[in-house]
């Protein structure tokens, strides 16, 4: 049976190419850029909470590292390190192997070099460490709002949490609908060169994992603004235009988590510029509000104006 030592060594280590000093010591070296902050963030994933012990391995290496870049991608920051702590039931070589797949697939992709981590068995469970860079005064932080700030939203939400109402079968989703809202809930985007186009433009940026409204009451309340948002111009996951069940639809785009698009403010002066980045991209950004003097809360108006009442907002781990 495979050590633990010989399973880092065969799915876990890569030359350094950036670092001074990667996988193999104890402790990884780098060397921070001239200038620059080091952004550094944890997101765990653990089996049974956040996902099934059936998922694909491969998969499930793409998304651990994606929810991770997320977060960097919300401060503007370029992604540059990872360390991997995971526990493993057993030595599976061959979940391993397709984990580590995609792992440095999305690490590829993001210019990221893993350089560390711990390997334990346990109840399978993964936490990575995300290290980023952003110049000095461009960190797209939550509490930097000001009323009057337009708030965007990148993509469209929903999709994931309609896909787990599939999965729940709460609802039945069929052909290019299911597709797509898997493709939503397994293999997110995270949406890095956004952030990091957003530098000097954005004020503020938050990736909406928990749920659209919860995370902006998060921005609304580390700046001190209320947060109006106009029900009608959220944008939607296709398979949800279709979906009859009004309740579902707005429980998905408003409160579904795991979408990992980016809400962020800008001033209304930006709006061309933040627009033609959008082009540029091919990712569509949609003003869906505005921040208000007041208190800090969020508030989902109708058409009309008038504020609607969802049953849930967001995802809470610990929530009732
Ligand atoms: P220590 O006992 O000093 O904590 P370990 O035996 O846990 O060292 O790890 C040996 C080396 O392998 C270290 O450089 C550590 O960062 C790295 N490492 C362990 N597990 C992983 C992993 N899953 N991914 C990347 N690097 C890892
Ligand atoms: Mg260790």
């Amino acid at each position: 049976m495979a050590s633990e030592f010989d399973l880092i060594r065969r799915y876990f280590t890569r030359p350094a190419v950036n670092a001074v000093l990667g996988v193999g010591d104890d402790c990884a070296l780098w060397s921070p850029a001239p200038g620059m902050l080091q952004a550094v963030s944890t997101d765990m994933l653990i089996e049974g909470r956040h996902f099934l012990a059936a998922t694909d391995p491969e998969k499930l290496g793409r998304k651990s590292l994606a929810v991770n870049l997320s977060d960097l991608a919300a401060m503007g920051a370029d992604p540059r390190y990872a360390l991997l702590a995971i526990a493993l039931p057993a030595p599976d070589e061959h979940w391993i192997a397709a984990f580590a797949r995609g792992f440095f697939a999305q690490a590829g992709r993001h210019g990221v070099e893993l350089i560390g981590g711990d390997t334990t068995r346990g109840p399978l469970a993964i936490s990575i460490t995300v290290i980023g860079e952003v110049p000095q005064a461009h960190a797209l932080r939550r509490g930097a709002v000001l009323a009057g700030d337009e708030v965007w939203l990148s993509g469209d939400t929903g999709g994931a949490a309609l896909a787990l109402a599939h999965q729940q079968g709460r609802i039945h989703l069929g052909g290019d609908d299911l597709v797509g809202c898997l493709a939503r809930l397994d293999d997110p985007e995270p949406r890095v060169e956004l952030g990091r186009r957003l530098r000097g433009i954005a004020r503020a940026a938050i990736d909406i994992s928990d749920g659209l409204l919860a995370d902006l009451g998060h921005v609304a309340e580390n700046s001190g603004v209320g947060i109006d948002i106009t029900a009608e111009r959220l944008p939607m996951a296709p398979a949800l235009r279709a979906c009859a069940d009004a309740d579902l639809r707005w429980e998905c785009v408003a409160a579904g988590g795991d979408d990992y698009e980016l809400a962020f403010t800008a001033p209304p002066a930006c709006h061309a510029a933040i627009e033609r980045i959008g082009a540029e991209l091919g990712l569509a950004l949609t003003v869906i509000g505005t921040a208000v003097p007041g208190a800090p809360r969020v508030t989902l108006r109708d058409v009309r104006g008038q504020p609607m009442q969802l049953a849930r907002s967001g995802f809470d781990h610990f929530g009732a």
